[in-house]
């Protein structure tokens, strides 16, 4: 869907109004594209007193082949900046970051990227680190709504032991595939899972079986997509009166479909023998099939409560639960979980639906720890405004505003929130758990 507004203010006249008016100023986002590097540019690597995840970080950022430097000169470009902020245990240490980052930031490219390494608040051994650490999320969620030109910035927490473990969420915040993820905080290790294989940057699901639900169109078929270029063997799935779409979309990634409706009382058997029979088992389950039907709390009818809440995570629950008793899912593999800024902030109109979406994220907490043992991961992503015929039926001003109200000044793109699943996905996430990350260029609905 294309934004008009967008494509004005990109014009010699449109840029004469934004900067005059003082209006939106919608940047175009970089975006990945096959074969490109994970960073177009130099990354800056700083480090607060008494750090420690030096070593990591720097064995990490030469696996993903990025160029790093720790001083920029004048007239210099950076297209990241990384501050291991983790040995900064007092309130006074957090000046190490304002001094790290305010003589750099004018040196950033557009579309750059900020991330804060800390350690967990709830590892910290003294109050004084307990806040340092904590503070770090009010500095990059306040950073990624200064920055502006498409650039983010974000708070990675690395639990003890997982150091190692940190190569595919560099890659993911460092590129342009996280081009509409900003002031996200990311937890590795914290579900018990502290060890990741190596990332593989050409094919990381290569060899590994990934079911997609609602893979006919929108989200899903972005997905669908994004898990077969990564060397998945895609099964989308989707209702009977989309069977069309869904064969045909299918059949250009080489994948398969699966026609069932995810409420039928027989789904999670008939999903769980049809990847018995035809895969021995799956890797990567993306549950992305998903509802509205909107009305205040006062005119619901009990069957559009139940219906959302039905598809959106009771389904998906039963489906994952046949799945992991028949222990289908297989070692190293993850489940995705589809939420929503309105299972996060709420919305007018949405109590049905902000009730399911935020019960995937209590779905999500659950599940980490248990799911754990087996070596499997559960994250969810949460879109924000993301350019799909859904958003073509609301209404222009509303929708005009929910393009605007985010750091990025736009719609996201379905890839945007496919690339955090294929993110989630990687075998090197494997230290990856327990997540809940909005892909919403960080929109003012919530925190
Ligand atoms: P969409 O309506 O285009 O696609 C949803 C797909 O799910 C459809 O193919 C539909 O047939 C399928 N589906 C619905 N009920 C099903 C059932 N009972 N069994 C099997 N398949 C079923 O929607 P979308 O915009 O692509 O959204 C995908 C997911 O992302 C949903 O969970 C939605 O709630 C979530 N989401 C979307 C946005 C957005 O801006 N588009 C924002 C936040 C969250």
């Amino acid at each position: 869907m294309s934004d008009r507004y967008q494509d004005l203010a990109h014009t010699p006249v449109g840029k004469f109004l934004v900067n005059n008016l003082g209006l939106p100023n919608p940047p175009r986002l970089e975006r990945w594209t096959p074969g490109a590097p994970v960073v177009d540019g130099t990354v800056l690597v700083a480090a607060a007193e008494g750090s420690t995840l030096a070593p990591a970080l720097d064995e990490a950022l030469a696996a993903l082949g990025v160029a790093t430097t720790t001083a920029v000169a004048d007239e210099e470009r950076v297209k990241g900046i990384v501050v291991d902020a983790t040995g900064i245990d007092t309130p006074a240490g957090l000046d190490q970051i304002q001094q790290a980052l305010t003589p750099v930031l004018r040196s950033l490219s557009g579309c750059g990227r900020v991330v804060l390494l800390g350690t967990p608040p709830s590892e910290a051994d003294t109050a004084g680190r307990a806040i340092a650490q904590r503070a770090l999320e009010g500095i990059s969620r306040s950073l990624g709504k200064e920055l502006g030109k498409g650039s983010t910035a974000q708070t990675v927490y690395v639990a003890g032991g997982a150091e190692r473990a940190i190569a595919s969420t560099l890659a993911f915040l460092l590129s342009p595939k996280s081009a509409y993820v900003c002031g996200q905080v990311v937890r590795i290790g914290s579900a018990g899972i502290v060890e990741a294989p190596e990332v593989d940057l050409d094919a990381p699901l290569a060899g590994k079986v990934a079911l997609v639900t609602g893979a006919s169109r929108g989200l899903g078929l972005a997905m669908a997509q994004t898990l077969h270029r990564d060397g998945a063997a895609v099964i989308g799935l989707d209702v009977a009166p989309l069977a069309d779409d869904l064969q045909r979309a299918m059949a250009s990634i080489d994948g398969e479909s699966i026609v069932l409706d995810i409420t039928a009382p027989d789904a999670p058997q008939r999903i769980a023998s049809y990847l018995a029979e035809h895969h021995g088992g799956v890797d990567v389950v993306v549950h992305n099939a998903g509802i509205t039907r909107d009305k205040r709390l006062r005119n619901m009818k009990t069957e559009n409560w139940h219906k959302v809440v039905e598809i959106n995570v009771d389904a998906p629950a039963r489906i994952t639960a046949e799945l992991l008793e028949a222990k289908l899912i297989r070692p190293g593999g993850s489940i995705l979980g589809v939420s929503s800024i309105a299972g996060i902030a709420g919305n007018n109109g949405q109590t049905n639906y902000a009730a399911s979406k935020a019960g995937v994220i209590g779905w999500v907490d659950e599940l980490a720890p248990r799911v754990a043992a087996d070596q499997i991961t559960i994250n969810a992503v949460a879109p924000g405004f993301i350019e799909t015929d859904m958003v073509k039926t609301i209404p222009l001003t509303i929708r005009e505003a929910g393009r605007r109200m985010n750091s990025m000044a736009q719609g996201g793109l379905p890839i945007d929130v496919a690339e955090a699943v294929a993110w989630f996905a990687n075998p090197a996430s494997a230290a990856v758990s327990g997540n809940v990350v909005r892909v919403c260029g960080q929109s003012l609905l919530g925190a």
